[in-house]
């Protein structure tokens, strides 16, 4: 039988247990005598970025694999975690499946029969591989378990975190929670004892945190510095240059100008099936909606009033680029967006580049944020820190901070000492000024009791219902008809309204979203609601807190 080699395992180089720091090792031996002892308590690890976590995780798999049980490790996603998977595979070798979204269907059977017939003992994969077919798991660990990738917003609808528990329950394996910024509600948790809480704070190298510094946009501007670089970055940038050290770069928003407007009337130039405004991506000269796909030539008038006066907004990735390469030239970087990672293996072959040919700068999007460990990497600067902030969720803070540690934690890794530039308008909020400041706990206590005054999670759960459907008049009827039998049924009640984006493919868009102190008690209601509306044109779906509410 030749079996497929889903997983090119040839290059990776086998490596050997390191010995542990006294941080690692107190976590290592509490979850090996946990999973000696039976103790299924989940267990959340809060461990700073590069505190080596992946070191204690893959020692403690060596133990479990050694008593004959088997280990599923999730991450966000495989194709961002290029050198998590490496390290997996590279202390297990063929013992270790990567279950990722680029396998062929034959390639995920022969997979899933490694599994099935013992020859696997490891599963490094996605959200799915949480299904992983194991008789006899040990142990289910969640990495940056703050990522929302890890909810299933699609059918079939479930939370990783929620199938690990139960597997945990029917088949005694323990489940470890891990991430340098849990999410809010996992912490609080952690705090009231439902999980076990293992904080790891320094890094495993004994290197200090990046150190981090603030600059005030509205400054630049008085300064007249009209640019997408603050003084600050732009000295940081050369002097990394100078040095033949590397810098990431992190811009939220992929394309040349995400708004474009006609400065004779103030239209804003949207999709033809969705209500969201198209972004100019200059290089194709086309105008694209990030939602539906949909594109058109540039505009050269006003499609409401001919103006010729069009107007150019809001700064994508693209945008940046051109202004490194009037700075740095055309050889100093590398960009990393939804743009130059359509291609097989593409996010593997940018970073390995990268790193190769030692380019100066890597730009990007969120995927630059996460996971990566580059020991030359010791600048990283965040373009315009409040693109998260000033999102309408009540998680925009919780958000921002964790973005910002995720990516300041990619500087400084090595030898070399990191640092980090943070560009943005509102210097003065906390989880900025606690993101400088490395500070989880206190961003926790301040988060926390913001969410017990508003009455959010976790004091409550957020329900959300919406409704898609062609016909707008048909859907508001329908929602007002729900939300009347859902009076006084719960803590508080928002809308019928049209949700943020009120029009997407051609589909309107209304919402209500609920406070719920006891969602349990409602969910026998909310199926009745869903049964009854399960013929209607308009299609309803109902979402416990949502990952977004737009
Ligand atoms: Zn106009
Ligand atoms: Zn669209």
């Amino acid at each position: 039988i030749v079996s497929r080699d889903a997983y090119n395992q040839s290059h990776y180089k086998k490596t050997k247990p390191k010995k542990p720091t006294a941080e690692q090792k107190k976590v290592i031996d509490h979850l090996i005598s946990s999973f000696d002892n039976k103790d299924l308590t989940p267990c959340l690890i809060r461990g700073v970025t590069g505190s080596g976590k992946t070191e204690v995780f893959l020692q403690v798999i060596d133990y479990i694999i050694a008593k004959g049980k088997s280990a599923i490790v999730l991450v966000p996603e495989i194709s961002l975690t290029p050198q998590m998977t490496e390290r997996f595979v590279g202390r297990f070798g063929g013992l270790v499946s990567v279950l990722h979204s680029g396998l062929s269907l034959g390639e995920r059977y022969d997979e899933w029969q490694k599994i099935l017939n013992g020859s696997v003992k490891v599963v490094v994969g996605a959200r799915s591989a949480v299904f992983a077919p194991f008789d006899n798991l040990g142990i289910i660990i969640i990495d940056e378990e703050h990522e929302g990738t890890y909810k299933s917003e699609i059918s079939p609808y479930y939370h990783v975190r929620e199938i690990a528990i139960q597997r945990s329950k029917n088949e005694g394996a323990l489940v470890v929670l891990s991430s340098a910024t849990p999410l809010i509600t996992t912490y609080c948790k952690a705090e009231s004892g439902k999980y076990k809480l293992f904080e790891m704070e320094n890094r495993y190298n004994f290197s200090d945190m990046p150190a981090v510094e603030i600059v005030d946009m509205r400054r630049e501007l008085e300064l007249g510095n009209k640019t997408v670089f603050g003084n600050k970055l732009l000295a940081e940038l050369e002097i990394n240059i100078k040095n033949g050290e590397q810098a990431i770069l992190f811009h939220n928003r992929r394309g040349f100008n995400s708004f474009v407007m006609c400065r004779s009337c103030g239209t804003v130039l949207t999709c033809d099936n969705c209500s969201i405004s198209l972004t100019y991506h200059k290089y194709h000269g086309r105008l694209k909606c990030h939602y539906c796909g949909f594109e058109r030539d540039n505009a050269t008038q006003c499609p409401s009033c001919n103006s010729p006066y069009i107007r150019y907004m809001g700064m994508g990735t693209e945008k940046i680029e051109e202004d490194i390469i009037k700075l740095f030239g055309e050889d100093s970087f590398i960009r990393m967006d939804g743009d130059t990672t359509s291609g097989k293996n593409s996010h593997e072959i940018i970073l390995r580049k990268f790193e190769r040919e030692n380019i100066p700068i890597l730009l990007g999007t969120q995927m630059v944020t996460k996971g990566l460990d580059f020991p030359n990497v010791t600048l990283v600067g965040v373009i315009l820190a409040d693109l998260a902030l000033n999102t309408d969720d009540y998680r925009a803070a919780e958000r921002t901070f964790s973005q910002l540690i995720q990516v300041c934690g990619r500087a400084g890794r090595g030898d070399l000492l990191g640092r980090a530039v943070i560009q943005t308008y509102q210097p003065e909020h906390y989880a900025l000024r606690l993101a400088k400041e490395h500070n989880y706990i206190e961003f926790y206590q301040h988060e926390i009791a913001i969410r017990k005054q508003l009455f959010f999670p976790p004091y409550c759960d957020i329900v959300m219902l919406l409704m898609q459907g062609e016909d707008e008049n048909s859907i508001i009827k329908e929602l007002v008809a729900i939300a009347t039998k859902l009076k006084g049924k719960c803590h508080a009640m928002l809308g019928p309204v049209a949700a943020p984006y009120a029009r997407i493919k051609n589909k309107y868009r209304w919402r209500i979203l609920l406070k719920c102190r006891d969602t349990n008690k409602l969910l026998p209601f909310l199926q009745t609601i869903l049964q009854e509306h399960s013929n209607s044109e308009n299609n309803l779906t109902i979402d416990i807190n949502p990952n977004s509410m737009n």
